[in-house]
């Protein structure tokens, strides 16, 4: 096992990952950028480094200052959580060129990854069914382009080949206005990510978001750990997540989990991984993979008693996994509300001091968040504050013990989203559960008409 670990990242998952390296015995130094001097899982980490100003560009992604405090601790490992450098190759790269392990795959098979078009034809070939859609990226010529579009079938979806975030992304519903929209696409995909290819999909109307988890260690040993439900979204931003998917036969995700396990040990992956599915008519197609840890994987853990970060150190450090998949159970189940500093009705940013917090608890309950009475949310950063993650032996006690943990909630100071999700864990449709990733949005915006309207 590694002596000390760098985190290079910040907020609840700095805090998340320095708690998986305490328990395993390992040291820890966290880069912060000036904005985080004071965050108190700064100061609980062993050693900490400012590596810039608060502007994530000049610090959380300046990869020079991160490979020096690497330097400079003795730090023999880096985990970069999600978002940030997590998923760029170079970085991975760089890491390992200057000496220490990257906690998560190697850079080539995160560059596989991160091209979604090479993704596709690699899962294809893996036998991932995958959305109906052109071979490859599209060509020049409008008229092959709109051949293509023809034996897809109206409506497609045109996609940046580097896109993320939700963005670099058309939807298309007729002839005329086709090449338009790649014309478009391509070079805001260009302007974006520097990278001009775009693909076509099949735009499917009313799927759900599906993602199955797995984990696999460098001597090709893979395994699944069940399924994620995260079809609770507005603008691509999941806010609710769940394991299990309510609906979907266990053997159902049986069948897909293993193919995807199968995809991992045939292009060699390593470390813990997601493989993003829409739902639709009780077929899976796959739409992308993420090579770290997600947001949302507490439920994850909370229903197969795996500590999936911890399990990224073991697998980095160069251990075997420890179980198989005859020896993995999924009990009960958990749902992830994920807490942001916003209003929850215009989604604006509320940044700014907490002047009082009282955080719930009782059984069933983890909370995740770096949080405190006293601390100032800095307005640089994404608005995640908290994730208050409930467990049952049931949905409907997770949701019980959900309800009753947002009740006692309270932060005071900023604007948080607590109140929509005390609206969406009583409406009645979430209750049933199996909600399109439309259905946000769309009683978001059936209020916003009674409103106008009343
Ligand atoms: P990103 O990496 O930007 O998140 P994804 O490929 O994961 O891009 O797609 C993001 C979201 O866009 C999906 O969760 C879904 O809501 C929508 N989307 C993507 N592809 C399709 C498709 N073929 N049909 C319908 N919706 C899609």
């Amino acid at each position: 096992m590694f002596g000390k670990v760098l985190i290079a990242n910040r907020g609840e998952i700095a805090l998340r990952i320095q708690r998986a390296c305490r328990e395993l015995g390992v040291k820890t130094v966290v880069v912060h950028s000036e904005a985080d001097r004071d965050a108190k899982y700064v100061k609980l980490a062993d050693e900490s480094v400012c590596i810039g100003p608060a502007a994530s560009s000049l610090s959380y992604l300046n990869v020079p200052a991160i490979i020096s405090a690497a330097e400079v601790t003795d730090a023999e490992a880096i985990h970069p959580g999600y978002g940030f450098l997590s998923e760029n190759a170079d970085f991975a790269e760089r890491v390992e060129s200057s000496g220490f392990v990257f906690i998560g795959p190697r850079p080539e098979t995160i560059r596989l990854m991160g091209d979604k078009v090479s993704a596709k034809d690699a899962m294809k070939e893996a036998g991932v069914p995958c959305v109906p859609g052109s071979e490859g990226a599209l060509p020049e010529d409008p008229k092959e382009i709109i051949r293509t579009a023809k034996a897809v079938g109206y409506p497609v979806i045109i996609k940046a080949a580097g896109g993320g975030g939700g963005r670099g992304m058309r939807v298309v519903h007729t002839e005329a206005a086709l090449i338009n929209a790649v014309t478009l696409t391509r070079s805001e995909a260009q302007s974006f990510f520097g990278n001009p290819n775009v693909y076509m999909e099949k735009y499917l109307e009313n799927p759900r978001h599906v993602e199955i988890q797995i984990l696999a260690d460098s001597f090709k040993s893979a395994v699944y750990l069940g399924e994620r439900d995260c079809s609770m979204q507005r603008r691509h931003q999941k806010i609710i997540e769940e394991a299990p998917a309510p609906g979907i036969a266990p053997r159902h995700i049986a069948r897909i989990g293993e193919r995807c396990a199968e995809a991992c040990r045939r292009i060699n992956y390593r470390g813990a991984g997601t493989f993003e599915f829409l739902y639709e008519n009780n077929e899976f197609y796959f739409i992308e993979m993420n090579t770290r840890i997600q947001v949302e994987h507490p439920v994850t853990e909370l229903i197969s008693g795996v500590d999936l970060v911890q399990e990224q150190i073991r697998i980095a450090a160069g251990e075997k996994l420890r179980f198989k998949q005859r020896d993995l159970n999924f009990r009960g189940h958990s749902i992830e509300c994920r807490i942001n500093a916003e209003d929850p009705y215009t989604f604006v940013p509320s940044p700014g001091k907490i002047t009082f917090y009282h955080p719930p608890g009782g059984p069933g309950i983890r909370v995740d968040s770096h949080i405190y009475q006293g601390y100032t949310v800095p307005p640089h950063y994404d608005s995640m504050v908290a994730k208050v993650i409930s467990y049952g032996d049931t949905r409907d006690q997770a949701i019980r013990r959900m309800r009753i943990a947002l009740s006692e909630m309270s932060i005071e100071g900023i604007k948080t989203n607590i109140a929509l999700h005390q609206e969406l864990l009583q409406d009645a449709r979430f209750v049933e559960g199996g909600t399109s990733i439309h259905y946000l949005e769309h009683k978001l915006a059936a209020k916003g008409e009674v409103k106008k309207t009343g």
